[in-house]
């Protein structure tokens, strides 16, 4: 099964070759290379929902890549092209993410064959909770074992659907709530979770252009300010990022591919504006301040500093990374370069900040959504007041310093107003995500300057995720 019919091989055959060159260069015995290769278990299920007077089958999957850590984690994707191979390349890719930015957890994903636009609200509510229903019978969905969460055409409705069904099954276990994350705030959800992804690129790109050496190897200098970025895919993930990138960094956002088209601005491009022009019409065809391009796919060729694919998987293959001019891919997406498109790539120079790192902001909040469930207690409940108390203390003594000394000084009033405030919940999940992302950076980028042989970021990412998961199984005694 092709990817995107280049005659490619398929996504988890993809995902594995990208293993392989990664293993190549690792001292694991093939037992143990093996055993973390393949996807441990894959279950489908169809299940029957009767809608609109007619009963209609409905076909899903939970896939779990790799249990050296458990709960496994990963999202629940809704879409049409959903099948037993994609899920499987995503749960493998959430096992390496998983080790690479340090969260607790093995790699599983899931999946439902199904366009979530067919369908009302409440249609939606009665699939979503017999899906879960059959998953969570299985203990496919449970707070120890099996953490689903928002993945393409999810979000935090569906997680709260999840969570409710899963309560009602289990009305006597006090953890219920940590059975899924990305939950909304009222329902045991966490501050921050929704921007999560699109937060993490920003955070990702910022430690990137603190390395002047990496950057360097892109041809570039300076910082994000006057970037020329495309970003593909208007969802939750690009959408954030182009925002963050944009209205914080001053990087430029010259074109937005979506699935009808793309837009065009050399000038940069009002993010949140295109949003809600695609959010009040349904499509970014007729938005006034950019040129309309029919073939959107074909803007990713377009000149620019940073390409952002933060769409589907598979979009540059063979039949266009030759034709790509971004000396800088930083993938939101995952899966976005195909293997064989890695290569060319490689080849010409393109840097490629990987997947498995570049888009791990999500699961990053999701362990904290997590946390936050099984104690019971926001983050920052207890410290944010004395915090602010000893701040103020501070404050109070500087300024009574400056007034029994006749010495004049003089707090600004914006530095009084940030000193003294305590890190609210959404503080301090800013503040994990963003030290998370530079510190898997830092890991990535030692093994890719200090070890022999290793030509790229992605094969970096594999070897830190894999050493991390090999470690995890011999101290199983496996
Ligand atoms: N679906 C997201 C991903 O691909 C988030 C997974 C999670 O939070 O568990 O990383």
């Amino acid at each position: 099964m092709s990817v995107n019919g280049h005659g490619e091989p398929s996504f988890r055959q993809s995902v594995d070759l990208m293993f392989n060159r990664a293993v190549a260069l690792m001292d694991l015995s093939p037992g143990l290379e093996e055993k973390i290769r393949v996807c441990n278990s894959t279950y489908t299920v169809r299940f029957g929902v009767r809608l609109r007077g007619e009963l209609k089958t409905f076909t899903g999957y939970r896939s779990v890549h790799s249990e050296h850590m458990e709960p496994v984690k990963g999202g629940i994707r809704y879409a049409t092209s959903v099948n037993q191979d994609e899920v499987e390349a995503l749960a493998a890719l959430m096992t390496y993410k998983c080790a690479l930015v340090e969260t607790p957890f093995g790699g599983s994903k899931g999946g439902l064959c199904i366009d979530p636009r067919q369908w009302d609200e409440h249609e939606l509510e009665q699939i979503t909770r017999r899906f879960a229903y059959e998953l969570i019978k299985r203990d496919l969905i449970h707070p120890a074992q099996n953490v689903p969460a928002p993945d393409m055409g999810t979000g935090e409705r569906e997680m709260a659907w999840i969570a409710d069904q899963y309560m009602r099954m289990n009305t006597t276990d006090i953890n219920g709530r940590a059975c899924v994350t990305g939950k909304p705030p009222h329902a045991g959800g966490i501050q921050g979770r929704v921007e999560a992804t699109g937060r993490g690129v920003q955070y990702a790109m910022r430690e990137f252009f603190r390395h002047p050496e990496d950057k360097a190897k892109a041809g570039l200098t300076g910082d994000i300010e006057g970037k020329r970025i495309i970003v593909q895919g208007l969802g939750n993930v690009g959408y954030h990022a182009a925002k963050f990138l944009s209205e914080e960094d001053g990087g430029l956002i010259t074109a937005i591919i979506e699935h009808d088209g793309a837009l065009v601005n050399e000038k940069g491009l009002d993010v949140e504006d295109v949003r809600q022009w695609l959010k009040k019409t349904g499509s970014i065809k007729g938005y006034a301040n950019a040129t309309f391009v029919v073939d959107g796919p074909k803007v990713l060729e377009n000149d620019c500093d940073i390409l952002i694919p933060a769409a589907l998987e598979g979009v540059i293959h063979l039949g266009n990374a030759a034709n790509i001019k971004a000396p800088l891919i930083f993938e939101a997406a995952n899966g976005p370069v195909t293997f064989g498109a890695d290569e060319i790539l490689r080849n010409k120079g393109t840097l490629i900040v990987p997947d498995m790192y570049a888009n791990a902001g999500g699961v990053t909040v999701s362990y904290f959504e997590w946390v936050k469930n099984l104690s019971h207690i926001r983050f920052g409940r207890m410290q944010r007041r004395a915090e602010e108390a000893r701040s103020r203390l501070l404050v109070e003594e500087l300024e009574r310093l400056s007034a029994d000394q006749g010495l004049g000084w003089s707090l600004t009033p914006d530095f009084k107003k940030e000193f003294l405030e305590g890190s609210d919940e959404l503080a301090l999940v800013r503040s994990g995500l963003d030290d998370t992302m530079r510190t898997a950076y830092q890991a990535m980028r030692e093994v890719w300057h200090g070890r022999n042989g290793v030509e790229d970021l992605r094969v970096a990412a594999y070897i830190v995720a894999i050493s991390r998961v090999a470690a995890s199984y011999k101290s199983k005694g496996l």
